[in-house]
C-alpha cells in the first residue's frame, strides 16, 4: 500500500461517524506496521500478523493465536466509532507487534509504544492522549536516553534485539551517560512493566 493511498483512504476513516468495519482495521493496521519498522526497524518475521478485532470484554491488547505462531491486536470496545480512541490503541499496539511476546511487557517497550502513538496521533492530525501514571513515568525514563526517540529505539533494537532486552551491560555500554545521572534509570527500563 502507498503512503499516499493510505492517507486517502484514512482521510476517509477519519469522517466517517458509523463503525469502522473490518477492511478499515486492516489497512490501518498495515500503515501503522509500515510506519513502525520505518521507524525502528524491522519486525520479527516469523510471526503472522492478523486482522485487529473489536473485544466486548478486554484491550487494548496484543493476542496470539492457539499456536503462538501469530498475533493480532484486540481493541477495546470504545475505540469502535471514535478515530482518535482508534489510532491511540492501534498505533501503541502496534508496537507490541514488532517482537510480540506472551506475558508482561517491559517499561522499555511501554515507553516506545507511548512515544509511537503519540507520533501517530500528531501525524495523523488529532488532539492527543497524553500518557499518566506509570506509562508517563516510563516514557519520561526513556526520553533521557536521547535527544531522538526513534533514532534510540532503532539503536536499541539492533544492537539488543528487542525492547524485552534484560541485558543491562548492552544497555550501558549504548547509554554511559545514564550511568553517570542516576545508576537506577537502566534497570528500571528493562523490568518488567
Ligand atoms: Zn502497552
Amino acid at each position: 500500500m502507498s503512503e499516499y493511498l493510505a492517507k486517502t483512504k484514512l482521510e476517509k476513516m477519519k469522517t466517517r461517524e458509523v463503525c469502522f468495519p473490518a477492511e478499515d482495521l486492516w489497512e490501518l493496521q498495515c500503515f501503522l506496521l509500515e510506519e513502525a519498522e520505518n521507524l525502528l526497524g524491522p519486525r520479527d518475521p516469523s510471526f503472522t500478523i492478523y486482522q485487529p478485532v473489536y473485544s466486548p470484554e478486554v484491550g487494548p491488547n496484543i493476542r496470539f493465536n492457539e499456536n503462538k505462531s501469530g498475533v493480532f491486536v484486540e481493541l477495546h470496545k470504545n475505540a469502535t466509532c471514535y478515530w482518535p480512541t482508534l489510532v491511540y490503541q492501534m498505533a501503541h499496539e502496534t508496537i507490541h507487534l514488532l517482537d510480540p511476546r506472551p506475558g508482561p511487557s517491559t517499561c522499555l517497550e511501554e515507553a516506545f509504544a507511548v512515544e509511537f502513538s503519540l507520533f501517530m496521533q500528531n501525524k495523523l492530525g488529532h488532539s492527543m492522549y497524553m500518557p499518566s501514571g506509570k506509562y508517563y513515568e516510563v516514557w519520561r525514563l526513556m526520553h533521557l536516553l536521547g535527544r531522538h526517540p526513534f533514532v534510540v529505539g532503532k539503536r536499541i533494537r539492533e544492537n539488543c534485539e528487542t525492547f524485552h532486552t534484560n541485558d543491562l551491560r548492552k544497555m550501558i555500554k549504548l547509554f554511559p551517560h545514564i550511568r553517570l545521572l542516576d545508576k537506577s534509570i537502566l534497570p528500571e527500563l528493562i523490568s518488567e512493566f
